[in-house]
């Protein structure tokens, strides 16, 4: 998320203050026991930034921080994995402040002269459970409480008694004579206490547990935040290791296992990092699906910073495993953490529970970067796809890229309405919007099965108002915004895939034409486009990547044949041969020899508006209303995988809500667009494969017998190519761990 120049400068100094007082020595002295989370001098510092009362109102002395601030800053403590228990009192103050008298108490928090910690978990760790292993007596409590964070430097407990079927909250002083507290062995040294309460005075804050409920949407969020600061920092760590240490003579970051497995993790934590900042904004924006976000983000950041650790053990190879480097805290607290505040199982059931009452995914997207009319225009293309029942554009599945009359017709109504161009300037017909505004378009066209003209608008029209002469802008750019034009791409030959630099169609100067031939492959929609849009060889014999062009070709200009390649998906492709085509020079994009830039520029286009991201949240939802709708589906298991689906949904699809931010700031997100393309289409073949393991055999029947028509059949079957297509997966984790984490070519 794209932060304001006062969160980057909070931030900023949050990040140096959290650099003087967390040592590697202070780390392992806390795991070991041997020194405190904290002391109150630690305190006092942390204290006098603001820390413990930065979301506390400011009328209470607090800093009055909105969710995304307090996000921000749980990244930096995970950054450092900050043993004081800032996010524990946290927890305290989320509660006190939803809890009747307790928002009387805050100020103390935020003056640092209180450290309240929650005493609430029961004897599984849950937090939901509506009995408390404490009883109220009087006004004093009995009972024990497990797995308290930071119960050796708390001042109060919150505890959470029952009397009869009533559970309540209590405040109970840490120093009373009936509070004992004994370290629960764990993973990470002392960090879960067992508190025992043996007739210690309470306070009662309220009568009613429920009353707070809420106050874990919050806490959930930053847990989030916080792994998602972890697992960034330890990638960070982890490819500097791998720039450095040499094997076989090398760095071991040049051999592609250790590039894919950290691109891996940095797309794992990319999203950790996306979906708590999305629950925060929607937590700030108040909105409906805050709930749903917050634990998804909780459920996910555990998983994600587990992941990531685990990945970046492996890397470190023996000594990541001992104790001398710093892998293990991470690794411990990542466990640790997906354990904690409930547990993982109460996390994904909250998810479910949430995910039940919505009965969608998609209300939860699509929120951020909803400024400046993004949200009215994402509404208004709603309610334009929703009255668009054309039953033959609806059928269109998931790549609609087959030629019908209704699928023309359509795209020229979107012409009609303005909608193709939306990013262009309004001299060349565009509607002079960001670039936000067309990938809205698409994701919502998308959902509701219908075509988009995403190569054309996408692609092409973006590279032509950059590099092409003022005639082809003239020409193209009206017709696509008409909605007039067929382009098919013509970039991979027999010998020339994911090495596309490699590619031979022979494009020879003579006079002011080019001369072409050659054979080009995979050419999708050249059986029924007005032109290809088609990279050549300009340059001589081995000039690589610098002897490449780009020229505009008119589909059924003289010496093209084109033949039909039958696939495994819905779609056909095409060889293309060339045979003496006579193309001017006028229809060359941009300079000679040039090519390789632009077509390097256009797939990070083709990789964000390329892959269908608001089909993949339709066919999810699909799958929710399916359970819903099928009694005999509904099993506890069936619920959980459905629950997994829609979380992984969520994860791959915060890139392109990342995606969103980046381009309205700085333009084509190349880290970005690659890591959505990865996620997206990897998370969409592992729903395939289980969309029909849970249907069962029936969906794999076509027309009336099959479940959706046999709608999942189409999709496993189209989404195989997804990985391979618009540059192949193992391509796109190159691109991440050189560009994004500085890994060496080999
Ligand atoms: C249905 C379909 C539609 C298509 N549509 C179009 C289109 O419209 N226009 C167009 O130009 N192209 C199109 N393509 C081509 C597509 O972009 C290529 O298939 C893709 O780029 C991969 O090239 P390739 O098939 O030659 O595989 P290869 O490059 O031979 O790759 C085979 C395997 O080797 C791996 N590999 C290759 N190099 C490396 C490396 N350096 N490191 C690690 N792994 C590597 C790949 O990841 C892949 O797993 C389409 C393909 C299909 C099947």
């Amino acid at each position: 998320m794209a932060l304001t120049t006062e969160q980057s400068e909070m931030q900023q100094s949050v990040r140096e203050l959290l650099a003087r007082l967390v040592s590697r020595e202070l780390l392992d002295d806390v795991e070991r026991g041997s020194r405190p989370a904290t002391t109150d001098t630690r305190w006092k510092k942390l204290t006098d930034v603001g820390l413990p009362g930065l979301f506390i109102p400011e009328h209470a002395g607090g800093s009055g921080a909105s969710n995304v601030d307090v996000a921000v800053i749980a990244a930096e403590l995970g950054r450092v994995l900050c043993p004081d228990p800032i996010m524990t009192v946290w927890d305290a103050t989320e509660v006190l402040l939803c809890a009747g008298t307790g928002a009387k108490y805050v100020g103390a928090v935020a003056a640092g002269a209180m450290r309240p910690v929650l005493a609430v978990a029961d004897e599984a760790g849950c937090w939901s459970n509506t009995v408390s292993p404490v009883r109220m007596q009087d006004d004093r409590v009995f009972g024990d409480v497990v797995f308290v964070e930071a119960a050796d430097v708390a001042t109060h407990f919150i505890v959470r008694s029952s009397t009869g079927s009533d559970t309540s909250l209590q405040l109970v002083a840490a120093d009373d004579d009936g509070v004992l507290i004994a370290p629960m062995d764990a993973m990470v040294g002392r960090w879960w206490w067992r508190v025992e309460f043996r007739g210690a005075r309470a306070t009662q804050l309220t009568r009613d547990w429920n009353d707070v409920r809420d106050a874990r949407w919050p806490i959930w969020m930053r847990i989030a935040a916080w792994c998602g600061g972890a697992s960034q920092r330890l990638i960070e760590d982890t490819a500097d290791y791998a720039k450095k240490r040499v094997q076989f003579g090398v760095p071991i970051g040049s051999f592609q296992a250790v590039q894919h497995n950290l691109a891996s993790a940095a797309i794992a934590a990319a999203e950790v990092n996306n979906l708590a900042f999305t629950a925060a904004a929607a937590l700030d924006a108040g909105e409906t699906d805050a709930a749903l976000l917050s634990a998804a983000a909780v459920t996910h950041g555990g998983d994600g910073f587990v992941s990531v650790a685990r990945r970046c053990h492996q890397t470190w190879g023996g000594v990541g495993f001992c104790t001398e480097s710093h892998v293990h805290h991470f690794s411990r607290r990542a466990k640790l953490v997906q354990q904690s505040r409930g547990g993982r199982p109460e996390h994904l059931e909250a998810f479910m529970d949430e995910l039940t009452k919505a009965g969608t995914i998609r209300r939860a997207t699509g929120t951020r970067g909803d400024t400046d009319g993004l949200a009215r225009f994402r509404a208004e293309v709603r309610e334009f796809a929703c009255k668009s029942d054309d039953p033959v554009i609806a059928k269109q599945g998931t790549f609609p890229q087959g030629d019908t009359p209704e699928k023309r017709a359509f795209i020229r109504r979107l012409g009609e309405r303005g909608w193709l161009g939306l990013a262009w300037p309004h001299s060349y017909g565009g509607a002079g919007l960001d670039a936000r505004f067309q990938l809205v378009l698409q994701q919502e066209l998308e959902y509701y099965s219908l075509p988009s003209a995403s190569i054309e608008v996408g692609m092409v029209g973006p590279t032509l108002l950059r590099h092409g002469s003022d005639e082809l802008k003239k020409e193209f750019l009206s017709r696509i915004t008409r909605g007039e034009l067929n382009v098919a791409l013509g970039y991979s030959e027999p010998n020339a895939g994911s090495d596309l630099a490699a590619l031979s169609l022979r494009a020879e100067r003579k006079g002011d034409e080019y001369v072409l031939n050659g054979q080009k492959m995979y050419t999708s929609a050249a059986h029924f486009a007005d032109v290809i849009w088609l990279a050549c060889r300009t340059g001589g014999p081995g000039s690589g990547h610098r002897g490449i062009s780009i020229l505009i070709v008119d589909a059924d200009a003289p010496g093209i044949s084109i033949s039909e390649l039958a696939t495994l998906g819905t779609h056909r492709t095409n060889v293309v041969y060339f045979d003496d085509v006579h193309v001017p020079v006028a229809r060359r994009v941009g300079a000679e020899n040039e090519g390789w830039r632009y077509i390097m520029e256009a797939l990070d286009l083709e990789r964000l508006t390329g892959f269908p991201t608001g089909g993949f949240l339709r066919d999810t939802d699909r799958l929710i209303e399916w359970y819903s709708e099928n009694a005999g589906a509904r099993t506890p298991e069936v619920r959980r995988r459905i629950a997994e689906i829609a979380l992984r949904s969520l994860g791959a699809f915060s890139h392109a809500e990342h995606a969103m931010d980046v381009l309205a700031q700085h333009g084509v997100p190349t880290a970005d667009a690659t890591m959505l393309k990865v996620a997206v289409t990897e998370a969409r073949q592992e729903h395939a494969d289980a969309f029909l393991a849970l249907m069962g055999p029936r969906a794999l029947l076509r027309g009336e017998n099959g479940i959706l028509a046999g709608h999942f059949e189409e999709v496993w079957r189209d989404e195989i190519i997804t990985t391979i297509a618009g540059g192949a997966n193992e391509i796109q984790r190159n691109i991440i761990a050189q560009r994004l984490l500085g890994l060496p070519r080999q």
